[in-house]
């Protein structure tokens, strides 16, 4: 099997399931780093801070620098501050997505006059706030998703994800928001900018086909999948496009 210089790990359903680590996916880690290579980490999740996900991997006995922690928020900053330098911000999200776009200096108003509405999951969004989300876009802010995940599994069966609410307020505006997060490439071209990767260094690591495989196919890079989360191998197995390895978990890796 290659090898590669960047391993970049999706989180949930990959490195842990909840609170609970898939001890294949952390010896895997462990290797990696012992053999001095420093793995990356990708996610969707919008609602927390690299910090918050550096203690929880920590909790799970890996220790990962923050500049190789993505969130979808982290990327969504770095997006805004290159591609709309110096303009304001509407927003509708939770901690994750506001600190990210305050630590990067992004001037966030409540005024009608955002060049750029972000929006990540907010657990407290209503109507008043998507309205006005949908005023905002009318005006002429580019709207931006953190993920356009439709939906994600509860205790009790499916929730709305971010991409719903994305979607309803582009339909009503009657515009393409562009999505930062999986299965977008943007987050693995930040890698690979920041890091100075070509595609072929680097490889996608993930247990979501839809997002994470995705990912890695419309970057360009090599993928692996995973069968320890969402999509399962049987089902990958059903898909046009296959990742380059299909592993029932990470001990398979030689
Ligand atoms: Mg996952």
């Amino acid at each position: 099997m290659k090898r590669y210089k960047a391993y970049c790990f999706d989180l949930d359903g990959t490195v842990y399931r909840g609170n609970q680590g898939i001890e294949s996916a952390i010896a895997f880690i462990h290797k990696l780093q012992r053999e001095g290579i420093e793995p990356f980490y990708v996610t969707n999740n919008s609602s927390k801070t690299p910090i918050q996900l550096q203690q929880k991997l920590a909790t799970l006995g890996i220790d990962a620098p923050t500049d190789h922690i993505y969130s979808s928020a982290s990327v969504t900053a770095t997006y805004i501050s290159e591609k709309f330098p110096q303009q304001k911000v509407q927003l509708i999200g939770s901690d994750g997505i506001q600190e990210a776009l305050e630590s990067q200096g992004i001037h966030i108003t409540d005024e009608a006059d955002a060049k750029v509405f972000v929006m990540g999951i907010d657990r407290e969004v209503n109507y008043s706030k998507l309205a006005n989300a949908c005023l905002a876009v009318q005006k002429g802010a580019h709207l931006i998703g953190t993920n356009e995940d439709i939906k994600f599994p509860s205790e009790q069966g499916f929730v709305p994800g971010n991409g719903s609410f994305v979607k309803l307020v582009a339909s009503v505006a009657g515009v393409e928001p562009v999505f930062i997060g999986k299965p977008s490439p943007i987050i693995l071209e930040a890698i690979a900018s920041a890091h100075h990767y070509c595609k072929n260094d680097m490889v996608m690591i993930g247990d979501n086909y839809q997002t994470d495989i995705l990912c890695g196919i419309r970057f360009g890079c090599d993928t692996i999948h995973v069968n320890t989360g969402v999509t399962s191998t049987e089902q990958v197995l059903l898909q046009k496009d296959q990742p380059t390895y299909c592993l029932r978990s990470l001990d398979e890796w030689q």
